[in-house]
């Protein structure tokens, strides 16, 4: 049977918290059929998998491609100064350079063990039908599963934060207040027409929706967001409450808690995922697990932004699904879900709690897969290797250093593994990384073509940063101190007094 093929040879981890043990893996078409004895299966075309263990594909459950051009560009921000340098990180891209951020982007996921990851992709001020259909391609040349939720907003940064606009002096806050969004109906119309006309297959390539920040979005604007979710059956993701600025601002405009208002207005259900939810309380934990949403947990980009540390051993114990993330190259700066497991087990360790209260590798690697496919909508498809999943699989080599002696596979692919001895990657049935490359793509020329856009795009970005700039020291003082209302939850250690 030519689509019928056996995975042979290797050890095999189907259960996080049973381990791995030798088996062989049936696959037939796009998806697992099942796991037999080492051996036993003979109608099938054999894959030799000797030296391998076989992991299910990590999932990343919060990225955004659009930074896969922009990695490294910045150092010492807070998410709020990084949100005032996005009109010249992410400005002025044509089609293809949201295709080529978007494909750096995949190739890091795919080479670090990733299969399948939600996109939330920057599309202001209005989406386009061809700039979803480049970050769509950039995928499928990938050979990866994503949703592709486009990123919108009908506020501006500086019209988000209460007070913001009103801070600057006269002279730049009108260069603040230039900075304007479009109209609800320009941004919502194409995805509306978008997801009447999406052409790919919803277990590969899922159109979903991403108003950004709910500070950034009118009520109505959410909830025409929350409509379009609803009658086209996508996935919603929003960043909830990822910095302390959030959760001040939100007293401030709603006088209440972020998810409070979003419950309020309607928005929380089974499609809805909040992103980082760094300052939730838990009256905000039980209004999730009332009514409905998962979370993204982004454990490096809030180190790397300075947003403190999400307690998410609270949010798991309460009842909550939980994903793990990366976060995009512009906030992380990589896209290793390796790296993003193994913070999400460790940082956990921060809180005051004993060891038995730990995430530990199991659990972790649980998150990272089975937690993060709930996330985007794919529960019960992908994010474990069983009859009926989706063949989404990663060949770790067991002679590289990282697993050797293999003393205990889990906790060696969780607390050891950094995405070195990934081998081989298989997604639906179909290796898109084998023997170091990802058949299919110019690498070489993808290389030139991003070279070129970034340095073309410095360039016509340059009038917005040298204003971003000029913002930037008003952003800062005013958002430090915005932020330290927020300081009610202990999400960072609070610095010693000075020395006398
Ligand atoms: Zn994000």
């Amino acid at each position: 049977m030519a689509d019928r093929q056996v995975i042979t040879g290797g050890l095999v981890l189907s259960d996080p918290a049973a381990g791995a043990h030798p088996a062989d893996i049936v696959v037939e078409g796009d998806s697992i059929r099942g796991i037999a004895p080492p051996g036993s299966v003979a109608d099938a075309k054999p894959v030799k998998a000797v030296n391998r263990l076989i992991i299910p594909g990590l999932i990343n459950a919060h990225t955004h491609g659009h930074g896969g051009l922009a990695k490294g560009i910045g150092d010492r921000w807070s998410l709020e100064l990084l949100l005032n340098a996005g009109p010249w990180i992410n400005g002025g891209r044509r089609s293809e350079d949201r295709y080529l951020s978007t494909l750096l982007s995949a190739v890091e996921m795919v080479r670090k063990g990733c299969t399948a990851c939600y996109d939330l992709s920057f599309m202001l001020p209005v989406p386009t039908m061809q700039d979803l259909h480049a970050v769509a391609q950039a995928y499928v040349d990938a050979g990866m599963r994503a949703v592709i939720a486009p990123m919108i907003a009908d506020r501006s940064f500086y019209q988000a934060i209460p007070g913001l606009l009103d801070a600057f002096p006269p002279e730049l806050r009108a260069l603040a207040d230039a900075m304007r969004s479009a109209a609800p109906e320009a941004i919502l119309t194409p995805i509306r027409d978008a997801a009447a006309r999406w052409s790919y297959s919803s277990d590969h390539i899922r159109l979903g929706i991403a108003p950004t920040i709910p500070l950034h979005c009118s009520d109505d604007f959410m909830q025409a967001c929350r409509n379009l979710a609803v009658e086209f059956a996508l996935p919603l993701q929003t960043h909830l409450a990822e910095s302390p600025v959030q959760r001040a601002a939100a007293q401030r405009r709603y006088g209440t808690t972020l998810t409070a208002h979003l419950h309020r207005i309607g928005l929380l259900g089974p499609g809805f995922s909040g992103a980082h939810a760094v300052w939730i309380d838990d009256s905000e934990i039980d209004l999730l697990v009332r009514y409905g949403g998962t979370l993204a947990h982004n454990p490096g980009s809030n180190l790397r932004l300075g947003n403190g540390i999400a307690d998410m051993r609270r949010a798991i114990s309460a009842g909550v699904t939980i994903g793990v993330g990366t976060d995009g190259s512009s906030s992380a700066d990589n896209q290793n879900m390796f790296e993003a497991t193994r913070l999400a087990a460790f940082l956990s360790r921060v809180f005051d709690r004993a060891p038995a209260e730990w995430i530990g590798a199991a659990e972790a690697l649980q998150l990272a897969t089975e937690g993060s496919a709930a996330v985007l909508g794919m529960a019960g498809r992908i994010g474990r290797i069983a009859a009926g999943y989706k063949a989404d699989l990663v060949f770790l080599d067991t002679n590289h250093v990282n697993l050797v002696p293999l003393n205990n596979a889990v906790q060696q692919v969780v607390n050891t593994e950094d995405g070195m001895a990934v081998r081989e990657v298989m997604i639906g049935g179909r290796f898109v990384l084998r023997d170091g490359e990802l058949p299919g793509l110019d690498w070489p020329g993808i290389v030139q073509r991003a070279r070129d856009a970034a340095t073309r795009l410095a360039a016509t970005n340059a009038a917005a940063r040298a204003v971003a700039d000029r913002l930037a020291p008003v952003v800062d003082h005013f958002c430090v101190g915005l932020g330290l209302c927020a300081h009610d939850l202990p999400r960072r250690l609070p610095a010693a007094a000075p020395r006398d």
